[in-house]
């Protein structure tokens, strides 16, 4: 049996769309069902559009507010698609720090606010072999 880490868990499957309405149908079409009330996030640009798959874990479509900001230029780069894996960890900041050390290569020096009341960093996928991954933790 694998261990399964309470300490870091996957949060939210990020995906990259430019039309948020249109790609929500879809994942509803596949039997999700999305939180109403949609967030823009200020840092990132975006509106963003949740729905549950567990407990845990969501769907998070992201998508550019006014075709601006760092998900713009992902989809003018890459087209729609899967952005980021988010994990939940106990302490942002200390992760940031602990994988600064490592050597990973962190987006941000310091985390920064993200959705659902979240502080949150993110490891290049340079880092990473290829994925973006996003950290974070619910503010107190
Ligand atoms: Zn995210």
């Amino acid at each position: 049996m694998l261990k399964y880490n309470k300490d870091c868990y996957l949060d939210h499957v990020a995906i990259a769309v430019s039309n948020l309405d249109h790609a929500q149908k879809i994942w509803e079409d596949l039997g999700l069902s999305f939180n109403p009330v949609r967030e823009e996030v200020k840092s990132q640009q975006v509106t963003t559009a949740f729905a549950n798959i567990d407990e845990h874990a969501h769907i998070e479509l992201v998508c550019p507010i006014d075709n601006q900001g760092p998900i713009q230029k992902f989809i003018d780069k890459n087209g729609e698609g899967i952005h980021h894996m988010s994990f939940k960890v106990l302490d942002v900041e200390k992760k940031t720090e602990e994988l600064k050390l490592l050597g990973y290569k962190m987006i941000y020096d310091k985390p920064v606010e993200g959705a659902n009341n979240c502080l949150v960093n993110f490891v290049h996928p340079k880092s990473t072999g290829g994925v973006l991954v996003e950290i974070a933790t619910t503010k107190a």
